[in-house]
């Protein structure tokens, strides 16, 4: 990336704000996927290693401004105790004189994790007092949240108007692996698009249209394609204030001579319910009593073939209900198909919360050549937007400028 990252600092002896994404998802206090902790191990430990003072901060879920019990950072904390095997102290505030004085404590290789940055309004209104306030505590800042870097936040951007930026190393691998997917990606470039809605991915989808040479579309977003067409659906999901993007993205991509693929067979069943009777029935044949809550095998079979052809695949959004084991089989087989090309050379990645869960579930998530920490911010880095947090990095060729008091 054209950033400067934690390689390019001397940061021994130095204080750094390290802003990782440790947003986790939680189920009644207890973590119940800590992929994002890991993934921010590498740079946190390098950090510690050459001996800077760490002062590590992220949000957790939505407190939308206020202290919240149950997102508090306290489970996080025992967490990353456990992976890096030693204690991980906390401030009982993401900012004030308590947070200012046991930094002071801090000694070089010491790390410290601040409470929730979002129980403070300020850290999502971009506050500028704040965000110099949270600059006060160290002399260097790094981005390790890429995840967060669709957001221009006080720990994402406004942290960069007051002390040097860089990349921290897991900001720079997403980085640039998503980029391989913009800057002349091995062809044929097939995209598989999934997840309940088209609107939630339009910008995604037309984006995909300028680059891919096929667009695979499953999950619930199919239904509305296959509506558009003027199918009966029964009870499934149909946003039908989208039937006509739904009919404009199929104009586009046939006007580009892009090959959108849509489910030929579908399983459905009376309800969303792991007990439910499931049958596997044409697109064109779902009972009025019923919902389409999986691709069938026909169409499983279809995509495979088509993607065992890929040099370059993305993945964003499940080809079902997959929460519910009996329609998971859809997904789980496109994730297992996505993973054998890897080992055939194509360039595999995986994007999107829910997606990622699913690789992560079947364990395939070290067969792809990569899965994106980001959901949000992978889809906004795809769409070609810039993000504020990975912008307000230094430029590589930049010089280092500590502060004064450093
Ligand atoms: P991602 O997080 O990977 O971007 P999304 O959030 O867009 O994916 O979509 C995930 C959700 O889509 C899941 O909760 C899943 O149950 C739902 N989904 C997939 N297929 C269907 C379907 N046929 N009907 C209803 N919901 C579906
Ligand atoms: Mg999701």
């Amino acid at each position: 990336m054209n950033a400067k990252t934690i390689r390019d600092v001397d940061v021994g002896g130095r204080r750094v704000f390290l802003r990782a994404d440790l947003n986790v998802p939680l189920d009644d206090g207890r973590i119940t996927d800590d992929t994002r902790i890991r993934a921010s191990l590498p740079t946190i430990v390098n950090l510690l290693e050459r001996g800077a003072i760490v002062i590590l901060a992220s949000h957790l879920g939505r407190p939308k401004g206020k202290v919240n019990d149950a997102l508090r950072m306290k489970p996080v904390a025992d967490r990353l105790a456990q992976l890096l095997g030693r204690p991980v102290r906390m401030t009982g505030d993401a900012l004030g004189p308590g947070v200012q004085v046991a930094v002071d404590k801090l000694r070089p290789g010491d790390l410290i994790l601040l409470e929730n940055l979002r129980f403070r309004a300020d850290e999502e209104a971009n506050d500028p007092e704040f965000a110099e306030a949270l600059a006060g505590l160290a002399d260097i800042y790094v981005n390790d949240a890429f995840g967060a870097a669709h957001r221009a936040h006080a720990s994402t951007e406004g942290i960069t108007h007051f002390l040097p930026a860089v990349a921290g190393l897991l900001m720079e691998r997403e980085v640039d692996s998503l980029s391989r997917l913009l800057t002349k990606p091995p062809r044929p470039f097939h995209a598989v698009i999934g997840g309940a809605k088209v609107s939630g991915k339009l910008e995604v989808l037309e984006a995909l249209l300028t680059r891919c040479q096929a667009v695979l579309v499953g999950g619930g977003m199919a239904n509305t394609f296959l509506a558009a067409r003027g199918l009966e659906l029964g009870k499934s999901l149909v946003e039908e204030d989208q039937l006509e993007n739904a009919e404009r993205i199929v104009a586009e991509a046939r006007r580009k001579r892009v090959r959108l693929m849509l489910p030929t067979d579908v399983v459905v069943a009376p309800q969303i319910h792991q007990r439910s009777k499931t049958k596997i029935v044409a697109v064109d044949a779902v009972p009025k009593d019923q919902m389409i809550v999986d691709i069938g095998p026909e169409t499983r079979a279809a995509f495979a073939d088509h993607l065992s052809k890929a040099k370059t695949i993305f993945w964003n959004g499940p080809m079902g209900v997959f929460e519910i084991s009996q329609f998971a089989d859809g997904t789980n087989e496109m994730a297992r198909a996505i993973a054998r090309r890897t080992s055939a050379k194509t360039v595999t990645i995986v994007g999107g919360g829910d997606s990622v869960a699913a690789v992560e579930q079947l364990g395939l998530a070290d067969r792809m050549t990569h899965v994106s920490t980001g959901g949000g911010a992978s889809l906004e880095f795809i769409e070609g937007k810039s993000l504020p947090g990975v912008e307000a990095l230094l430029p590589a060729d930049a010089e280092i400028n500590f502060r004064e008091n450093a």
